[in-house]
Formats: C-alpha cells, sequence, structure tokens
C-alpha cells in the first residue's frame, strides 16, 4: 500500500463523524455518482451525524438550535448533502418559530414538495431535488409575495456568503 493509498484509508475509516465529510469530498461523491442519488453507506461516510438524521431519517433539529437560523449576511444556502443551491438570502425572513425560513426556493430545479402524513398531520415535505435528502417542511402561513413558510433545518443547509468561502 502506498502512502497515498494509506492516507485514503485513513479518511475513509474517520469520516463519519461528528462534522462529516470536507465539501470537496462530497461534490466529488455526487459527480462520480452521475445523478446525486448515492447509498445509504456512502451517505453515512460523507454526512455527520447531524446531518444523517435530518437529510437521511427525516429527522428535526431543535429550535433555536442552529446558527443558520439567526444567519443575516447576502448569500447562497445550498444544500449540505450535495451542496445544489436551494435558498437564498433574498427570500429569508424571520418566522420566529426557529429554524431558518424562506417565502420561496430558487428556480427549480432546487427542492421537490411531497406529502407527509406522519406524526398524525398531513404537512408538505420539502426534499432536495439532486439527492433527496429530507429539508423540512413548507406551509401555506409564509408572508407575502408567495404566502408559503419554507421551515427548514439548519443542518440540511450550507451556507455560502456572497464573495466569501463556506461556513
Ligand atoms: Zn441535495
Amino acid at each position: 500500500m502506498t502512502r497515498r493509498n494509506w492516507l485514503t484509508a485513513a479518511v475513509a475509516l474517520t469520516g463519519c463523524g461528528f462534522r462529516g465529510a470536507p465539501v470537496e469530498q462530497r461534490s466529488k461523491a455526487v459527480e462520480q455518482s452521475g445523478t446525486g442519488r448515492l447509498t445509504e453507506a456512502q451517505w453515512r461516510e460523507l454526512l455527520s451525524y447531524a446531518e444523517y438524521a435530518v437529510l437521511r431519517e427525516k429527522g428535526t433539529e431543535p429550535a433555536f438550535s442552529h446558527p443558520l437560523n439567526s444567519e443575516k449576511r447576502a448569500g447562497q444556502y445550498n444544500c449540505a448533502g450535495c451542496q445544489l443551491p436551494l435558498f437564498s438570502s433574498a427570500a429569508k425572513f424571520d418566522s420566529g418559530t426557529g429554524w431558518p425560513s424562506f417565502w420561496e426556493p430558487l428556480p427549480a430545479p432546487a427542492v421537490e414538495s411531497e406529502a407527509d402524513s406522519s406524526m398524525g398531520i398531513t404537512r408538505t415535505e420539502v426534499l432536495c431535488h439532486r439527492c433527496g435528502g429530507h429539508l423540512g417542511h413548507v406551509f401555506d402561513d409564509g408572508p407575502p409575495p408567495t404566502g408559503l413558510r419554507y421551515c427548514i433545518n439548519g443542518t440540511a443547509l450550507r451556507f455560502v456568503p456572497h464573495g466569501g468561502s463556506q461556513s
């Protein structure tokens, strides 16, 4: 085994953890898949525990727990899994719910919606168009001009400030 292979193996073994794999590694895996629809084993390697729980197991982060809830800078919100651009800061508003909220997604292809009847109530689930990752839900009590409220887990997003690097 060459030194380079050793390093690659070490990264693969430690990939799943609190931070997950770096953005470049996620983008490469999505590119190689051709579709962004990776296997659950691949997602386990790439995503952090929290990201996996939200994106792949449809979990919900605690309200007011994610720093992106109070993010005010201009920029773009990408899918934390596959890096597809999903929302713009121009459509973000403070809903007071404790989750990042938007009144519209970026133009298609960005998000998909699907009826969700879990927890005894019917809601509309919002998913990433490319990787199918769970992002949150959309409700019809949002502000103008759409009247929609995309209630999104900050954990499912990666913020890219305008003119800056990803954070
Ligand atoms: Zn995605």
